[in-house]
Parts: structure tokens; sequence; C-alpha cells
């Protein structure tokens, strides 16, 4: 994100492109418009879905793993 901020030469301040659409947008601003931010949600929200999909994939995984070696440790 850092590295979308430009200083153009002549006094033109600091601006950002919009993270969404790329439309050169205020410093201080993220998006461009309202759609832009509720877009930006929606795709945080389904990654962060999909993070959490992962952990619990992660944890079944760990869980069995440890079920399995508890089970393979008891047999002769
Ligand atoms: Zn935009």
């Amino acid at each position: 994100v850092i590295g979308l901020v430009e200083q153009r030469r002549g006094g033109v301040p600091f601006h950002v492109h919009c993270k969404i659409c790329g439309r050169p947008i205020a410093a201080d601003r993220e998006y461009c418009s309202r759609k832009c931010s509720d877009e930006a949600m929606r795709i945080q929200q389904r990654s962060k879905r999909i993070s959490r999909i992962y952990m619990l994939i992660f944890i079944i995984l760990m869980i069995l793993l440890f079920v399995w070696s508890l089970s393979a440790g008891r047999q002769p």
C-alpha cells in the first residue's frame, strides 16, 4: 500500500490510489467511493471467512494426528 503513494513535482500533494478500482484519490482516503469501500468490506469478510476455514481444517488435522499418535502408541 505504501508503494502506491506517489508524489508529483509541482506542489501536487500526496495522493494514493483506490484499493479497489485504482483511481487516484486524496491521501487521507482509502477508497474513491462508498461502492468501493463496500466492496473492500466484502472482500475482507470473505478472506476472514476463508482463513477461519483454513484454521478449522488445521485444528481438525492436529486433532486427528493427536488421536492417531495416541492409538498408535497404545499398540504393542
Ligand atoms: Zn474505487
